[in-house]
């Protein structure tokens, strides 16, 4: 018989006070001390032993590190993405966009994917992980995100099928760098308000510049939306990530260029993405 047991009760109960899911916390972190999967920890549970730096995680966890950064990892859609503090931690949340995609796409794939501040590149890969015949192109401002997307790129066997491109869409003119005739462009864009209040684990470790995006949120927005008849082919559908608040002001935003937008909630109800077609 090992401590293991007794090492992840007593982090869950010093975990509860910091995080929404101490236990799972506990789990993921113990986890990753053992060098083995989460599912294999706890068919071993029993017989396993507390590894030795087990304390140490579970105080970094305390301290409101979130636990992407201290594994270096989070699964999304399935797969598993190298994560750092250079890129935004994807969320299930954004689950919803790929889910949707699919159903846009189910009688004919996408042959060219643009993924709008692709940070970790999850958005993207999961995407072209459905769509075996796509290409697809990922744009960010930061060298540092997209040098993770690579990584993901090539760990997830894709990056035959990805490019990526260092791009800040606040210079004149960026649209014509992409290209154009995309059939399916996805978006995580910043979109928190600057007075937003984020939890300790959100604004105090990840990347201010993929959660920030003005007083209402919608800076990114009023330049993306705009540049899509660029970008979009004519038959294309564009996936857009909002705030719980967003859907009114950017449906309307997307019908002032032209779009209807299609509202779909996530799983906790809350108004999540639009769906953008002409
Ligand atoms: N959903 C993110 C949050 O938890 C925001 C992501 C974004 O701005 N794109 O704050």
């Amino acid at each position: 018989m090992g401590d293991a047991a007794v090492a992840l009760r007593e982090a869950t109960q010093a975990l509860s006070e910091t995080s929404d899911s101490p236990r799972l916390d506990a789990e993921l972190l113990m986890a990753h001390a053992l060098e083995i999967e989460r599912a294999e920890l706890l068919l071993k549970l029993p017989e396993l032993a507390a590894p030795a730096e087990f304390p140490a995680l579970i105080e970094r966890r305390r301290q409101s590190e979130p636990v992407a950064h201290i594994i270096g990892k989070k699964e999304f859609w399935g797969l598993d993405f190298q994560v750092t503090p250079d890129v935004l931690i994807p969320r299930p949340d954004s689950e919803l966009l790929i889910e949707e995609a699919v159903r846009a796409f189910a009688s004919r794939h996408p042959q060219r994917i643009l993924d709008l501040g692709t940070g970790s590149g999850a958005l993207l890969l999961a995407a072209l992980s459905e769509f075996p015949e796509a290409d697809g192109l990922g744009l960010d401002a930061s060298a540092a995100a997209l040098q993770i997307a690579h990584n993901n790129a090539d760990k997830l066997g894709l990056a035959g099928r990805a490019k990526f491109l260092l791009l800040d869409w606040t210079a004149t003119n960026w649209a014509d760098a992409p290209g154009s005739g995309f059939d399916l462009i996805l978006a995580n864009l910043p979109y928190v308000s600057t007075s937003a209040i984020l939890s300790k684990d959100v604004a105090g470790f990840e990347p201010h510049q993929a959660l920030f995006a003005g007083e209402d949120g919608l800076d990114d927005y009023r330049i993306i939306i705009p540049a899509l008849v660029k970008l979009l082919s004519p038959a294309g559908t564009a996936l857009l990530e909002i705030g719980f608040d967003q859907a009114n002001p950017v449906s309307d935003l997307a019908a002032e260029n032209g779009y209807h937008s299609e509202l779909k909630q996530d799983l906790g109800g809350n108004d999540r993405l639009l769906i953008l077609r002409r």
